[in-house]
């Protein structure tokens, strides 16, 4: 079987939204242009070097029936939660966090002279495990492999596999690729992607030109961008003059019903409104 390049289906605009107590970033899935990309719910993109844009943070809040991927550039962020669970991300860290039956936590961005640059990723839950209990993947930048390809794109791959190296996040529903790829100018990058599995390109720097077959010249994005993939088995990209780096991410679509609303996604909307009967009644969350 001839193996399908995957074409960029759409280009979706980052929109500019104000977040928790008050934080700017770039949304680019959760909006009126794309609100679900199963099973990704969710796509923002914080960076700022001004502690007014970001230093509110976000003060404690539920959620239940997702998954929340926290992937720093630069900076830090301190997580605390009503489990008891505390700490810190930092540049290159990540925190793949399951709400499961749902946690209360906060998400404080600290100011810094780097500011703070990162992004947060939604993955939906399959309807079997949105009431497991709580979990979480911390994973230092260190435990995150990196890996220098000969035709010179540098790749860290958190979860998923490029050529015979695994990333450290497993055990995930949606049997997610999560890649931060860097591709110098002049050089070009490809990777295997599952047929069937949703894809997206979060283009944060620099130009690249996405190419739908070898021969064709390719599609030229510059970011902040995100391209939604169509179908196929890889997808390749190059660079001319300027360099790119993007998040490549991809996952099994659940074919799911959802009800969402804010911090909970769930299959029905009595299952919504039992979530924020909990809450009211002070037993959303049981250790
Ligand atoms: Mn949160």
């Amino acid at each position: 079987m001839k193996l399908l390049p995957r074409k960029i289906e759409t280009i979706i605009e980052p929109q500019a939204v104000i977040e928790g107590a008050g934080v700017r970033l770039k949304r680019s899935i959760a909006t009126r242009e794309l609100d679900y990309l199963d099973p990704f719910l969710l796509l923002d993109h914080f960076a700022s070097d001004d502690p007014r844009d970001y230093e509110a943070g976000f003060p404690l809040h539920p959620h239940r029936g997702i998954e929340t991927v926290t992937y720093v550039l630069k900076g830090e962020v301190r997580h605390r939660d009503t489990l008891g669970n505390s700490g810190s991300i930092g540049a290159g860290d990540v925190q793949w966090m399951s709400a499961g039956r749902g946690i209360m936590h906060e998400e404080m961005p600290q100011v810094r002279p780097e500011g703070i640059a990162g992004f947060q990723l939604w993955v939906n839950l399959p309807a079997k495990l949105k009431m497991t209990p709580p979990r979480y993947q911390d994973i230092r930048s260190g435990e995150i492999p990196e890996i220098k390809m000969r035709d010179g794109a540098r790749i860290r791959v958190i979860t998923g596999t490029v050529g015979e190296v695994k990333g450290p996040v497993t055990d995930i529903a949606a049997a997610p690729i999560y890649l931060d790829v860097l591709v110098p100018s002049h050089s070009s990058f490809q990777q295997p992607i599952k047929r069937g599995h949703t894809a997206f390109a979060y283009l944060f720097e620099g130009e690249a030109r996405f190419h739908g077959d070898d021969k064709e010249k390719g599609t030229l994005i510059s970011g902040p961008k995100l391209a939604v993939l169509g179908d196929g088995d890889y997808l390749k990209v190059t660079t001319g003059e300027i360099p790119v780096r993007f998040l490549l991410v991809s996952g099994k679509p659940l074919h799911e019903p959802i009800a969402r609303y804010g911090p909970f996604v769930m299959n029905t909307q009595d299952e919504i409104k039992q979530t924020l009967y909990e809450l009211r009644m002070g037993t959303f969350v049981t250790t």
